[in-house]
């Protein structure tokens, strides 16, 4: 491939807003940073009601308006109600694969902004004391939060502040190996924000426009099914960066771009698709066609709410998606290789 992208850069924002929490419906921190990211490459950009980054990018043809985004928001917890032994019942935000969650590391965000710390634990948590402590099913009501403090009914943890509705939030783990993986949770779809950023900062170093007027959508409300439902009608074409799926039978890995052929939604546009595939053909860029059997994207969101749009999907492939999630610096370049490619094509 002959772009080169600034890869620190992108690891700068990446550690950066993977270690903002941004669960869907508490998104505005994240959103603020990415704020101070635009400020600082020169775009202007506006922030919709439900709270969506709209960057708007002037093109050398106006005439059309194409789009890009990647969702900000990830999966997440919040506390359905305390336990009267002073634990907390969890609910969930989207779906995190729950199993993996035992053991994790946690903070509880209460309405006044006080942050405890806990874990997330099985309710058969000892090994020494429950008989079932390996092989209770690690369900929603199966886990529950134990709070750093002395706590050990309901009324003490009221006493600490924390209610029903507090968010709680997931160590992410964040980590770029010498490797060059990328490991943490959400690099659904924080990945994909991160290289947009980049991709824009490239326009910006290289003194470039992108062929059209383009929309790029920072999506807050995408593991709930809604993102980009309220995208600008004038758009023509949307292309959704989002992780590509690993796994089983599929051709994507965490080294190449996926571009996804058809996902539950049903297929993605076909001369839109067909397009990518030929740039990343062209341009040397290492890329697997796949089908994404258990999932959907911001493109459905948008087709449903009756956007008259052709829409596509692409990314970067995530190892372990939904769970302790993982990709590799090589996939996220040839994803933004791929972008860059879409945005200067005719
Ligand atoms: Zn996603």
């Amino acid at each position: 491939m002959k772009y080169k992208f600034d890869m620190e850069y992108f690891k700068n924002v990446a550690k950066v807003i993977f270690t903002t929490d941004s669960p869907s419906g508490y998104t505005l921190n994240a959103i603020k940073k990415v704020m101070e990211f635009i400020n600082e490459l020169g775009y202007s950009y506006k922030l919709t009601n439900k709270g969506n980054l709209i960057v708007e990018i002037e093109g050398t043809n106006n005439d059309k308006t194409v789009a890009t985004s990647a969702h900000i928001d990830t999966l997440g917890l919040m506390v359905r109600s305390i336990n009267s032994d002073g634990t907390l019942k969890l609910t969930n935000i989207g779906g995190p694969i729950l199993p993996t969650l035992d053991g994790e590391y946690c903070r509880i965000l209460t309405r006044v902004g006080t942050i405890y710390t806990g874990t997330i634990l099985s309710t058969s948590p000892a090994a020494h004391v429950f008989k079932d402590a390996s092989s209770k099913e690690r369900n929603i009501d199966n886990l529950c939060v134990r709070i750093d403090e002395k706590v050990s009914n309901k009324t003490e943890v009221l006493n600490l502040g924390i209610q029903s509705g507090d968010f709680v939030f997931i160590d992410p783990k964040f980590e770029i190996t010498p490797s060059g993986f990328i490991k943490s949770r959400f690099i659904d779809d924080k990945a994909s924000v991160c290289l947009i950023l980049t991709v824009l900062k490239y326009f910006k170093d290289n003194n470039i426009k992108p062929t059209y007027r383009t929309l790029v959508y920072f999506v807050v409300h995408e593991e709930v099914g809604h993102g980009a439902a309220s995208i600008d009608p004038n758009i023509s074409e949307f292309v959704t960066v989002d992780m590509g799926c690993v796994g089983l039978d599929l051709n994507g890995d965490e080294f190449k771009v996926s571009i996804a052929a058809k996902d539950s939604g049903g297929p993605y546009d076909y001369e839109l698709t067909s397009k990518l595939i030929t740039l990343a053909k062209e341009n040397g860029i290492a890329y697997a066609v796949d089908i994404f059997p258990f999932y959907g994207s911001d493109v459905g969101a948008a087709l449903r709410a009756g956007v008259d749009l052709k829409g596509a999907l692409i990314g970067s492939g995530v190892a372990a998606s939904h769970g302790m999630e993982r990709t590799h610096l090589e996939g996220i370049e040839n994803t933004m290789g791929l972008l860059l490619c879409y945005l200067l094509s005719k």
